[in-house]
């Protein structure tokens, strides 16, 4: 058994924990970065990346469908899916022969193999332990189930739905949140149906309530069908398909089924309780400081309760190994970070949500605008409808931005600027918005909210 020291040990090479080892690299700390897969866990290898890499192929798939309206002869044939593998698999292995060169570059010790806590600040690796003076635990997630629902077959999760190798002819997905949205965008571009089943009332549940029932609208202008309301009761699988049945007596047939009802933490027989971390149902709890219960312990990423997004890791993890170098960072506000869905139509949101702003402040100190992109040339130019939603308190700050259209997710660093900013409608209308870019949008919806709108509509 050999021991090793280290003052970080970090289990977990995704997001959290190569954010964390970068960064304290950086402030002079020796780091040992354990990980049994790959560098970049989920997000770029089974997450972010390959599924924003196969919505882009679909978005070009669309634009050839509907190319003759711009006077563009084209003709869609067909969708290689080995093409667009290659394609995806070529983005995700530059990025990840950069992030691997970028540890390597600095005094990061990446231990290869499963790691195990097996004491306060105690990872043990094969015959090896690598002792921390602080521990960062981040350990990701995992393609949750329903009870008894099996995976395998023709019933898949995430994982399987990116290595696929043709395009399904029919799809039930189970859940219509970012992943079960993201994934039918992407199947009924390349021409698959698709059907989604949610057992909440709506489409991407965690959306402003207006933001979801423009998705609704826009998917099922798609031909993207959907049932909400509804849960789920069994599947059948046989020769050719699966037989889904839905506790409301329906059965819905098609080739495959995509479950995706949230992921868990992976937590399970690591070591984490046994060493003294508290949790809960496979959380790991920690304070604001991201500290668990264990003092010079804490954690980073999908294993933390909250929204499990890859820039909420990575600020996670430099947020920790700032506060284990001194440098006191100030906290991370879970409200103030910015949400992307990235179907097509595509949402971007930060802050309260009408209802919640309601809940928190009362409906009657809020104010809401809602700036219509038929107002913006540039979505006219690029033929998308959508809006963007501003939510303010009465003489006060804008505390919610709601967007949705296409590309709506590159004008989420301005809206988050606003909201983290506490900027007031009045000045951002005195800022000046290029013409003609989506971008404007957002300076005419604060031109409105401030009692002087240019371009918009009643
Ligand atoms: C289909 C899909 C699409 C997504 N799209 C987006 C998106 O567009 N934008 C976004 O922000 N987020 C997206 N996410 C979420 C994002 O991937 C996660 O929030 C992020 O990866 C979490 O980072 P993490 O470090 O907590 O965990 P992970 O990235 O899961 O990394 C954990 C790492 O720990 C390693 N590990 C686990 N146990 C051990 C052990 N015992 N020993 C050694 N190593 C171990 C794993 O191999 C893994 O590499 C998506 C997720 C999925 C599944």
């Amino acid at each position: 058994m050999a021991e090793h020291n280290f003052d970080l040990v970090i289990l977990g090479g995704g997001s959290g924990g190569y954010a964390a080892a970068l960064r304290a690299a950086q402030l002079g700390k020796s780091v040992a970065l354990i990980e049994k897969d790959k560098l970049g866990g989920t997000c770029l290898h089974r997450g972010c990346i390959p599924t924003k890499a196969l919505l882009h192929a679909a978005e070009v798939a669309d634009t050839v469908k509907d190319a003759a309206h711009y006077g563009v002869s084209a003709n869609f044939n067909a969708i290689d899916m080995t093409v667009v593998n290659t394609y995806r698999d070529g983005i995700v292995d530059k990025l990840f022969k950069g992030l691997t060169g970028l540890v390597n570059s600095k005094s990061i010790n990446v231990v290869k193999g499963e790691g195990r806590m097996v004491g306060p600040k105690t990872i043990q690796v094969g015959e090896d332990r690598y002792t921390g003076t602080n521990l960062v635990l981040a350990s990701g997630s995992y393609s949750r189930s329903l009870p008894g629902l099996e995976i395998g077959g023709r019933v898949i999760t995430s994982e399987q739905a990116l290595q696929m190798t043709f395009v399904p002819n029919k799809v039930i997905v189970l859940g219509g949140g970012v992943i079960g949205v993201e994934f039918a965008s992407i199947w009924r571009s390349f021409g698959t149906e698709v059907t989604i089943v949610e057992g909440l009332p709506t489409l991407v549940p965690n959306e402003d309530a207006s933001v979801s029932k423009a998705l609704e609208r826009a998917f099922r202008k798609r031909g993207i069908e959907f049932k909400t309301g509804v849960r789920f009761s069994g599947v059948q699988q046989h020769e050719n398909g699966v037989v889904v049945s839905l506790e409301n007596g329906e059965t819905l047939e098609a080739e495959l089924m995509l479950v995706a009802v949230g992921r868990g933490p992976n937590t399970a027989g690591l070591g984490y309780e046994e060493n003294g971390i508290n949790m809960d149902r496979g959380w790991v709890l920690t304070n604001e400081r991201l500290e668990t219960s264990v003092p010079g312990v804490y954690a980073a990423g999908d294993i933390v309760p909250g929204l499990q997004l890859a820039h909420r890791g990575f600020q996670q993890g430099i947020f920790i190994a700032e506060e284990i170098a001194g440098l006191k960072p100030a906290v991370i506000d879970e409200n103030g970070i910015p949400k992307v869905t990235y179907c097509e139509p595509e949402i971007a949101s930060v802050g309260l949500s009408e209802a919640k702003a309601a809940e928190k402040y009362g409906a009657e100190n809020i104010s809401t605008y809602e700036y219509n992109l038929g107002g913006n040339g540039k979505s006219q130019i690029l033929g998308t409808a959508g809006f963007i939603k501003l939510i303010r308190q009465n003489n006060g700050p804008v505390i919610g931005v709601h967007m949705i259209g296409s590309r709506v997710g590159e004008q989420i660093g301005e809206a988050q600027l606003i909201v983290n900013w506490e900027a007031y409608p009045e000045d951002v209308a005195t800022l000046v918005h290029a013409h003609p870019t989506m971008n404007e949008a957002i300076g005419e919806a604060h031109l409105a909210l401030a009692g002087k709108p240019l371009h918009a509509h009643a």
